[in-house]
Order: structure tokens, then sequence, then C-alpha cells
């Protein structure tokens, strides 16, 4: 066979598996459908994938703890971050902001990591406007609307006045599904993250649009 041709596929194979930089994996739902339960679950089992801890000016749960589920900022604080441009998307829920801190999201992709970002659908939509790279953006729904609701009440988090008000914007945030990439429905969690790890996996063996063209002669 002649050699010049085995060097050409094998440039290709090289460039294939090449991964220039890592993605960026959108993760949104209602409150409550167990996006943060699949997502911790997940993490562990696969490598080069990390979480992006948001920035809020919520009050920490029982068992929060700061740099680790989120950092909790003053709302002065986060308004002054947010006028110097420190945020990938930030957005107001319930009465409470939340936001991406920029800089460890571009660290992470240039050093080869895939980042996910656990963020509500408001956020997603000023990912998809303003991120000058391809996001993979993923919707978890719940089985059905009293499963929601159950796993809200049962999760013990929050007031009723509170599960109300996130109850109340999950017909507006579901509308917001055709425009993901894909859908996972979290009934079974194991069957939930299995579906997540097959995004992945999937995502990661597209053709990369950053690949080199192939030389013409
Ligand atoms: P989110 O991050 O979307 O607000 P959580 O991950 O906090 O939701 O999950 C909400 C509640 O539902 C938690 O108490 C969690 O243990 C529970 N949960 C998550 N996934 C499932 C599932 N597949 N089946 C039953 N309960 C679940
Ligand atoms: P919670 O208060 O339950 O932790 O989060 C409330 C909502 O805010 C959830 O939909 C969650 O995904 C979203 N959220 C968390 N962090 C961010 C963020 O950095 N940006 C945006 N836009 N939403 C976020």
């Amino acid at each position: 066979m002649d050699l010049s041709i085995d060097n050409h596929i094998d440039n290709h194979i090289r460039r294939a598996k090449q991964i220039e930089q890592g993605s960026l994996l959108v993760i949104s739902g209602p409150s409550g459908v167990g996006k943060g339960t699949l997502v911790k679950q997940v993490l562990p089992q696969m490598e080069n994938l990390t979480l992006s801890v948001s920035m809020t000016t919520r009050s920490p749960r029982p068992g929060e703890v700061h740099g680790e589920n989120y950092f909790f900022v003053s709302e002065e604080e986060f308004l002054s971050l947010k006028a110097e441009n420190a945020f990938l998307e930030a957005a107001v829920y319930n009465g409470n902001h939340y936001g991406t801190p920029k800089p460890f999201v571009l660290e992470q992709m240039q050093a080869g990591h895939d980042v996910i970002l656990e963020i509500d659908v408001q956020g997603a939509a000023q990912v998809r406007a303003n991120f000058d790279y391809k996001t993979i953006q993923i919707f978890v729904l719940p089985p059905s609307h009293a499963e929601l609701k159950a796993r809200l009440e049962n999760r013990r988090t929050e007031t009723v006045e509170i599960i109300d008000q996130r109850l109340a914007r999950v017909a507006k945030e579901v509308a917001e599904l055709p425009i993901y990439d894909y859908y996972i429905i979290n009934d079974s969690l194991e069957r939930a993250c299995d579906d997540l790890k097959a995004i992945i996996r999937a995502e990661r063996l597209r053709v990369r649009a950053q690949a080199p063209l192939p030389e013409t002669r």
C-alpha cells in the first residue's frame, strides 16, 4: 500500500481524536425535577467533566456549603461583579440573583474539560444568544406535575409559599423545551443518569467543527 496514503489516513484519525477544547453543557428544568441529584451522580462517573459553581444572593439551605453548592454573596457584591462583566450569564429567579462566574468556565474548557451549567431557562437563553461557541442544551422533565410537586415538598428545603412560586413557573419553563437539543425524563434516576451519560458520550464523538479541513491535492 502507498505509504503516503497510510500517513494521510493516520493524520485524519489523529485530528478526529484531538480534543482542542471542552464543550459547554447547559442543564435546565423545573425546580425539584432532580437536576442537582442527576449531575451529582454523573460527575464522578465521567472523566474530564466539571460542574460550574454558580453565585447567588439566595440564603443557603441547611447543609449547603459555600463554594460547593453555590458561592453565597450579598446583592451588593453580586451587582458589582455583574457590572464588571464577570458572569457568563446572570438572571433573577424568584427574587434572587443567580450567575455563572465566567473565568472558571473558560479556563476549564480551555483545559479540555466539558463544563456543566445547571441554570434556569433565562440563563440558558442568554448562553444561546451570547456565547461564541456551540453549546449542548439539555432539559430535564419530571414524570408528571404531581411527582414534581411531591419532590419539592419531600425535599423540605422551601416553605409552602416558595414551593408554590416555583411551581407557578413550570408551565413557562416547559414551554422552552423545543429550543433545547435533548430532553431527559427523570423518572428512574438510574435511567436518567444513563441518558445524561449517553448524551455526553455522543457529543464527544461528534466530528468537531473546528477540526482542520482535509488537505486537497
Ligand atoms: P433540582 O436540583 O432540580 O431542584 P433536586 O436534585 O434537589 O432538584 O431533587 C429534588 C428532590 O427530588 C430531592 O429530594 C431528590 O432527592 C429527589 N429526586 C431526584 N431525582 C429523583 C428520582 N429520579 N426519583 C425520586 N426522587 C428524586
Ligand atoms: P435553587 O434556588 O433551587 O438552587 O435554584 C433555582 C433556579 O436557579 C434553578 O432553576 C437553578 O437551575 C437556577 N440556577 C442556579 N444557578 C444559576 C445560575 O448561575 N444562573 C441561572 N440563570 N440560573 C441558575
